[in-house]
C-alpha cells in the first residue's frame, strides 16, 4: 500500500525567520506544509512566506514554547539557539531536528574542533584559549588564527593574527588558537542525512577570493579540484556527518593547503550558503532536502545537470533605510541569471540583501558573467 497523509502533511516550525528560513518555508509549502517562523522582526524575511509567524526572540523560552505547541517538528535558521529550551521542550516530546545536543557541540567552535579531532577527523592544529593574550599566542606561536569559541566579538568571530605587531585585532574573548594556512583553497561539501541514515552529498563548491584583500569573490561549483581532493573532500564529509549522526542539511567546510590536504574547518548543521545554486543547478535544492530530511520523507537526488556560479548581494552604500535595487533589467538580460532577494526591509551596508547565481555548461563562463552581475545589480538604502 502506498503511504497516505492528510494535507498539510506536517506542521513545520522554523527558530528564526532570515534567509535561509524564507528559503526553507518556501520549500516546505511546496511540499504540502504548514508553516509557523519565530523571529523578533514582523514580517520578516521567512515570515512573508509562511503561514503564520510567533513575533519572540529566538532564546524567549515562552516563545519556543509556543512554536514547539503549534507544529510537528521544530528546525532552525541559524545556530545560536538556546539548546537547553530545546532539550528541554524534546525532553517533553517536541521532534527538534538537529538535535539540539548536536547543536550545543557545534555552536561552540571549540567543542565542535575536539568532537573532530577526538574521532580521527583531520582538522588544523589547534588549543583551547580561555584567557587570550600575548603569553598565549607566544606559547602557540605564529602565525595563528584566533577564533572566539561562540558568537564572536563585535560582529568578529575570526582574527588573523601574523605576529606580535596584529595584537590589536586579538579578540577579547574565550577562544581557540588555530594553525594559520597560507593560501588556503575553500571548499565546502553540502551533506544530507536522513533520519533512516541515508545520506546524500552534492559536488563540492569552492569560495573564490579576490587576491590582495581576500574578500569573498564568488562561488563556483562543481569546485575546480583534481579528482582526487573532490573524492577525499566528499569522503571526509559525509563521514563526518554520520559519526555525528547529524538529521537534516550540513554544510562542510574544509580548507585544502598548499600541499593539497584536505582539513576540516567547521560545519553549520542548516542550509548553507555555499549550496544556494543547488536551486538552479541541481535535482533536489538543498532546502527541499532539508526538510526532508527533518520530515523523515525520502532524500532527493543530487545530481548536479550544469556548473553554477554564486554572488551575495551585499547592501551597498554607507546609510540604511528602505531598501532600492539598481541594475535588475540588465541583470536579468544576462543569460542564465536567476535573482533572489531576501525581502530584507531594512538595507544596510554589507547586509546579506540577496544573492545571483549563474548557470551555464561553461563553468568559466558562468563565473564571469557572475561577476558582470556583481558589476551591475547593486542593492542598497534609498538615498534621503
Ligand atoms: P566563520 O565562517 O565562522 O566566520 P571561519 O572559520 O570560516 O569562520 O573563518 C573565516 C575566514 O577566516 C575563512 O573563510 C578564512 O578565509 C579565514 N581563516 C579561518 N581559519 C583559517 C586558518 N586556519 N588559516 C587561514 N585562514 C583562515
Amino acid at each position: 500500500m502506498p503511504h497516505r497523509r492528510p494535507v498539510p502533511i506536517a506542521r513545520v516550525g522554523f527558530v528564526g525567520g532570515g534567509q535561509l528560513a524564507r528559503m526553507m518555508v518556501k520549500a516546505a509549502r511546496r511540499l504540502g506544509c504548514w508553516t509557523l517562523v519565530l523571529d523578533p522582526t514582523p514580517r520578516s524575511p521567512a515570515g512573508q512566506v509562511s503561514d503564520e509567524q510567533i513575533v519572540g526572540a529566538f532564546h524567549d523560552p515562552d516563545a519556543l514554547r509556543q512554536l514547539a505547541e503549534r507544529v510537528d517538528v521544530v528546525t532552525l535558521d541559524l545556530e545560536d539557539v538556546d539548546t537547553a529550551s530545546l532539550r528541554q521542550l524534546q525532553a517533553e516530546g517536541t521532534t527538534v531536528r538537529p538535535d539540539p545536543a548536536l547543536l550545543a557541540v557545534l555552536q561552540d567552535k571549540l567543542t565542535q574542533k575536539q568532537r573532530f579531532a577526538d574521532a580521527g577527523f583531520p582538522t588544523l592544529p589547534f588549543v583551547a584559549c580561555p584567557e587570550p593574550g600575548p603569553e598565549a599566542f607566544e606559547a602557540f606561536g605564529y602565525p595563528l588564527v584566533q577564533k572566539a569559541r561562540r558568537g564572536g566579538y563585535d560582529g568578529r568571530g575570526v582574527a588573523i593574527l601574523r605576529g606580535p605587531e596584529s595584537l590589536d585585532r586579538m579578540l577579547p574573548v574565550p577562544s581557540l588558537l588555530e594553525r594559520f594556512v597560507a593560501d588556503a583553497r575553500e571548499v565546502s561539501v553540502l551533506v544530507a542525512r536522513g533520519v533512516d541514515g541515508d545520506v546524500r552529498s552534492y559536488p563540492p563548491t569552492e569560495m573564490t577570493f579576490r587576491a590582495g584583500d581576500n574578500v569573498l569573490d564568488l562561488l563556483v561549483s562543481p569546485a575546480r579540484l583534481p579528482e582526487r581532493l573532490t573524492d577525499r573532500c566528499t569522503e571526509l564529509a559525509r563521514a563526518v556527518v554520520d559519526e555525528l549522526d547529524g538529521v537534516g542539511i550540513f554544510g562542510v567546510e574544509f580548507f585544502i593547503d598548499r600541499d593539497d590536504k584536505a582539513w576540516i574547518n567547521e560545519i553549520a548543521p542548516r542550509p548553507h550558503n555555499s549550496g544556494h545554486h543547488t536551486f538552479e543547478a541541481c535535482a533536489t535544492d538543498q532546502f527541499e532536502q532539508h526538510l526532508r530530511a527533518v520530515l523523515g520523507l525520502p532524500l532527493g537526488s543530487t545530481e548536479q545537470f550544469v556548473p553554477a556560479a554564486l554572488v551575495n548581494l551585499l547592501g551597498a552604500g554607507t546609510g540604511r533605510g528602505a531598501p532600492v535595487v539598481e541594475g535588475l533589467h540588465e541583470a536579468l538580460a544576462m543569460p542564465g541569471v536567476s535573482v533572489h532577494l531576501y525581502g530584507k526591509r531594512e538595507a544596510r551596508p554589507g547586509r546579506k540583501m540577496g544573492h545571483v547565481t549563474v548557470v551555464d555548461r561553461d563553468r568559466d563562463v558562468a563565473m564571469d558573467r557572475a561577476r558582470a552581475v556583481r558589476a551591475t545589480l547593486k542593492i542598497g538604502a534609498e538615498e534621503s
